[in-house]
């Protein structure tokens, strides 16, 4: 490396792809390297305004990309620590355990969700390191 100092293993971005490699190889003791082109997202009340983020683009990358008939685009990525990922996140659902089982409505019953996804014994260890990760995300998202 330039710096003079060696690395085992270099990881180019901060959101699922390089953040979740980076945490499963963290307990590994290799030396890791974890490039990130973007800073932290500035926590601020646009943060939460969806005409800001989306219409605005106040976090889009401020370049421009080229079709295939050469007409340029704005980008729908971000530069930032957590990438995309960050702001795919935010947009999701924040669904409860609960709202994976049967549920009684009013006009009638929502089945059990067919596949358990939450707390399930049986689900398969892969699929418990995603909820793992999930959760642990939502109890780091800032609150205002
Ligand atoms: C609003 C929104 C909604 C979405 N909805 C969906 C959906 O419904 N379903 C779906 O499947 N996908 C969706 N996506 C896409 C999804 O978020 C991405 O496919 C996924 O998060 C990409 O993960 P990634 O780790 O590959 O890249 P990213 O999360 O983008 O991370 C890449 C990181 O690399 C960094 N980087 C880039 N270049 C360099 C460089 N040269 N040096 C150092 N760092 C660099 C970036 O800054 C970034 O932090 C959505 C995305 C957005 C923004």
């Amino acid at each position: 490396m330039a710096d003079g100092q060696h690395y085992d293993v270099v990881i180019i971005g901060t959101g699922a792809g390089g953040g979740t490699l980076a945490h499963r190889l963290a307990p590994s003791g290799k030396r890791i390297l974890l490039l990130e082109r973007g800073d932290y997202l500035p926590r601020e009340r646009e943060n939460w305004d969806s005409t800001a983020v989306f219409v605005q683009g106040r976090y889009r990358a401020p370049e421009f990309w080229y079709d295939e008939h050469g007409h340029e685009f704005p980008p729908e990525t971000n530069y930032y620590v957590g990438g995309n990922t960050k702001f795919y996140g935010a947009a999701l659902f924040r669904l409860r355990p609960q709202d994976f089982g049967e549920l009684r409505h009013h006009d009638g019953v929502s089945p059990s969700a067919s596949t358990c996804t939450w707390g399930c014994p049986s689900a398969p260890p892969r699929t418990r390191r995603a909820q793992y990760g999930s959760a642990t995300t939502h109890r780091a998202r800032p609150s205002m």
